[in-house]
């Protein structure tokens, strides 16, 4: 798909196709090459307020909430089934807008996507309250209901799927929603909204509003129609919608950043956790929010582990990100490759070692080059700041007890793995890492039933499973007065 062949982008409001109340539009551009893509209509509070009302007008007169669950179950369904029908489609604009490899966006992301919908509309018929056991002569039982009208925030590394994530349980709940994806990526989740749309999504039911954070986003989590903001992306970002959402009370669920800590004991099964750690930071081109990026190795195991990681780095192929080949494509943007060589400098200046790496590769294009640090001590902020890219950091250790306390030491509490032979101390090690993932003897798997979500600062609430559709609805107590 030649980039001139992608048309605009427009608002997606109250099943309409609209410009920006202001005109307003901004570009959206090809990390790999620089050059943009397209422009988008850029959505301000005039629009977010536009978006709002048709969402609650949809929950307040429309038929989704109304409508018998097994029908919304098969609207959600469709839209599943859709997806995977443009899979090529789909991935080659995720590709395009966010420079992840066509391999992981056409594996992966959609794929994901088409199933996570499938996954929540079986829920819809499965949403249950409870008879509780009040005194007598009375009679009690609960509902559980749909919030009403939700804002969702999502982050540019995983555009389409974040948008499945957010969108699929909400609507599956009977909720209705008004999505803004992140200024970087806008594109796959316009995509959404259309098939949405053919799908027969009743009007406003979902909105898509594209536009930046500061704006857009501000106006979603202040909006007094809004009952709850679900939010995915980086901690401070999180803090300030906690603070702002404070003023109407509004639910909040928050994903945030993290500093995962991968563990290998000297009796891992070497090949596998070599395998592993590299994908922990380098799958997505360490834009993800559960990377391995504190790689802790046991003392013993430690040189050799090493030389066989920088060997298997050394052979991951950098570069075109359409090319099915390549393993890493290029920083999402300018900024981002800049944050993320701005790290590398740092751990060069406090002191840890460069074992490959370290630069941006020459050409166009935000690529930053995998990169190993080891000697890494706790203190250094390679160890303690997230940064978003393929950077990895690695640690020494002796003894369990020491790597549990030096993995827990962190803001973060997103996720962890351990490897080794031992079941033991797998699951000894897997309970006592403050995190909510732990993988043992692998890293990233991922399931649509799984509950995902932080300890810590990585947030709260959880996303995916029972767990994560629970999260859109609430409890009602009914009373009946039997005497
Ligand atoms: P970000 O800067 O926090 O942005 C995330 C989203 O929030 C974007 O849509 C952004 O809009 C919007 N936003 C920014 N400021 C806002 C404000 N004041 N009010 C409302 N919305 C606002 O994060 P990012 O750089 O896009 O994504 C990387 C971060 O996401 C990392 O920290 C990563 O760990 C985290 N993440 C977490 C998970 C998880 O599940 N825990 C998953 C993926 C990513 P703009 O488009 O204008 O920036
Ligand atoms: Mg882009």
């Amino acid at each position: 798909m030649p980039a001139s062949t992608i048309k605009p982008g427009l608002l997606f409001i109250g099943g309409q196709w609209v410009e920006s109340a202001a005109g307003a539009t901004f570009r959206t551009i090809n990390p790999a090459t620089e050059e943009p893509l397209t422009e988008v209509a850029e959505g301000r509070a005039e629009d977010i307020d536009r978006a709002v009302t048709a969402a609650r007008k949809a929950f307040s007169e429309g038929a989704w909430p109304r409508m018998p669950a097994a029908d919304r179950g098969r609207l959600l369904w469709k839209i599943g089934d859709m997806l995977e029908s443009r899979v090529a489609e789909i991935a080659e604009i995720e590709t395009l807008d966010s420079g992840k490899t066509i391999t992981e966006s056409s594996r992966v992301d959609v794929p994901m996507a088409a199933d996570c919908f499938r996954y929540f509309a079986g829920w819809t018929t499965k949403i249950e309250g409870e008879t509780v056991p009040v005194r007598p002569p009375c009679f009690n039982y609960t509902l559980r209901e749909p919030l009403g009208v939700v804002g969702q925030i999502i982050p540019w590394n995983f555009p389409i799927l974040m948008a499945a994530w957010k969108v699929a349980p909400a609507l599956a709940a009977g909720n209705t929603v008004v999505l803004k994806p992140a200024a970087q990526t806008p594109l796959s989740a316009l995509r959404l909204a259309e098939v949405a749309q053919e799908a027969g999504l009743p009007p406003g039911v979902l909105n898509v509003v594209p536009g930046f954070g500061a704006v857009a986003g501000t106006a979603l989590v202040e909006h007094p129609g809004v009952d709850k903001i679900a939010f995915t992306g980086s901690t401070p970002v999180g803090q300030e919608i906690m603070r702002r959402a404070s003023g109407t009370l509004k639910r909040l669920t928050l994903e945030l950043g993290g500093k995962s800590p991968n563990v290998v004991f000297a009796d891992a099964d070497v090949e596998a956790a070599v395998r592993g750690a590299s994908n922990g930071i380098f799958y997505n081109k360490g834009e993800v929010c559960t990377a391995g990026s504190r790689l802790f190795l046991e003392e013993s195991l430690h040189d050799a582990f090493l030389d066989k990681l920088q060997a298997h780095t050394a052979k991951l192929k950098q570069g075109d990100p359409l090319d099915p080949k390549t393993r890493l494509g290029p920083q999402v943007s300018e900024d981002q490759m800049l944050r993320v060589l701005s790290y590398i400098d740092k751990g060069k200046k406090e002191g840890a070692r460069l074992v490959c790496g370290g630069a941006r590769p020459p050409g166009k294009g935000y690529f930053v080059q995998p990169t190993i640090f080891d000697g890494v001590a706790p203190g250094m902020t390679i160890a303690r700041e997230e940064i978003f890219g393929p950077v990895l950091a690695v640690i020494r250790f002796r003894e369990i007890e020491e790597v549990v306390r030096a993995a827990n030491e962190s803001a973060y509490g997103l996720a962890a793995a351990v490897w080794t032979r031992d079941i033991k101390k797998a699951h000894l090690a897997a309970r006592a890492l403050r995190a909510g993932t732990v993988w043992i003897n692998t890293y990233g798997l991922y399931d649509n039933a799984m509950p995902f979500g932080g300890y810590k600062m990585s947030g709260f609430g959880r996303e995916l499973g029972r767990h994560g559709i629970m999260e859109y609805t609430q409890t009602k107590s009914v009373w009946v007065d039997l005497s």
